[in-house]
């Protein structure tokens, strides 16, 4: 294992690198394209063998192998054909998580761990430990695509968005324009930071909106993301309109369920208030048991009451499967035990 980062850690750097060969747009864009969407670069009456300038031909084999090199199949859980979770070794060792989703869907991390501590996350436990490039976070969806298609990326695995947020754009610019993702399809998940409102709308890429709510009560929140930015509920409610209207796609509120904690009708009552009218889901997520959280999940009755008696007042609610649960357990869990025993004990499945 190497502890040395990738020279092409960010698409800024693989860019510079291109245009050091002599490249042009039109080549990064070819190259971008193969590469992300893990097709030839070759195009009907066009080989790369003609197009691409005779240095980047040269070259080319390096920086392939640098490609492949930021994100490594490290391990494979697989829930079934479709769904699994992989723990994707970085170029200096580090893991983090990428989740293979039913239909197509594929959650990706964008820190290795988080700042913002959420009491029911693992991810969170360990604090920040570093920020993935825009390269890492594309090179998931490369690696996915090599088990299966891709056709919905959400920025919903390991760390906080907001908090890297100039290599998570350039990542969704790159799936949306070179990656043969649908924009709408692109979905940036937050708990709620003032920068995100503020450059999403300016993005040539917007992706939607999943908000991570889990309460409606402001103190509460506080307790539950501790280091979250103390923006009310109502107004990142707000906040999350007016962008949900200005791109026409809804925001997700996503909601870990916790029994005792945010599963009383006092919540769903303000949740109603809050939503009615707005162009919003609300996704509730059940929390997952994991060993060191003392947190449960509602029994799955209480869960079916709530989903109904939100849908009965309007809300568009869905109850989500946590993908990969019944095999590794919540996210962070599958990177927090590999760290805890020699990676040899891993079992390591060919992609
Ligand atoms: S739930 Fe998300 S924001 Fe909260 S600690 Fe985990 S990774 Fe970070």
């Amino acid at each position: 294992m190497t502890s040395e980062l990738s020279p092409l850690l960010r698409i800024a750097l693989l860019r510079s690198r291109l245009q050091a060969l002599g490249c042009k747009p039109c080549h990064e864009d070819r190259l971008l394209r193969g590469w992300s969407q893990v097709a030839s670069y070759d195009r009907k009456g066009s080989p790369a063998a003609s197009f691409f300038p005779a240095a980047l031909r040269a070259e080319l084999p390096v920086i392939e192998a640098q490609l492949a090199g930021l994100a490594r199949l490290h391990g494979a859980f697989p829930a079934d054909h479709e769904v699994a979770r992989l723990l994707v070794e970085l170029s200096d060792g580090q893991l983090a998580e990428s989740v293979l989703l039913p239909r197509g869907g594929l959650c990706v991390s964008t820190q290795v761990g988080c700042a913002v501590g959420c009491v029911f996350c693992m991810s969170g436990r360990a604090g920040l430990i570093r920020q993935l490039g825009s390269a890492e976070i594309v090179a998931q969806v490369a690696l996915a695509r090599h088990r299966r298609k891709v056709e919905k990326v959400v920025f919903m695995g390991m760390g906080e968005p907001a908090h890297n947020l100039d290599n998570v754009l350039e990542a969704i610019a790159v799936l949306g324009l070179q990656g043969d993702i649908a924009h709408k399809n692109l979905v940036l998940s937050t708990v709620g930071d003032e920068r995100v409102f503020e450059r999403l709308p300016l993005e040539s890429v917007k992706p939607a909106l999943a908000l991570s709510l889990h309460t409606t009560d402001d103190t509460l929140r506080a307790r539950l993301l501790p280091n979250a930015p103390r923006i009310p509920v109502v107004e990142l409610v707000e906040l999350a309109e007016a962008y949900a209207r200005a791109t026409r796609y809804p925001t997700q509120y996503q909601w870990t369920l916790i029994e005792g904690v945010n599963d009383s009708d006092a919540e769903l009552e303000r949740i109603v208030e809050l939503l009615t009218g707005k162009y919003a889901i609300m996704n509730f997520i059940p929390f997952n048991e994991v060993d060191g959280l003392d947190f449960r999940r509602p029994s799955a009755e209480r869960m079916a009451f709530m989903v109904g008696a939100l849908k009965q007042r309007g809300i568009i609610t869905q109850l989500r499967d946590s993908a990969g649960q019944e095999v590794e357990g919540a996210c962070g869990q599958l990177r927090a035990r590999a760290e805890a025993r020699p990676k040899s004990a891993i079992r390591v499945v060919a992609a």
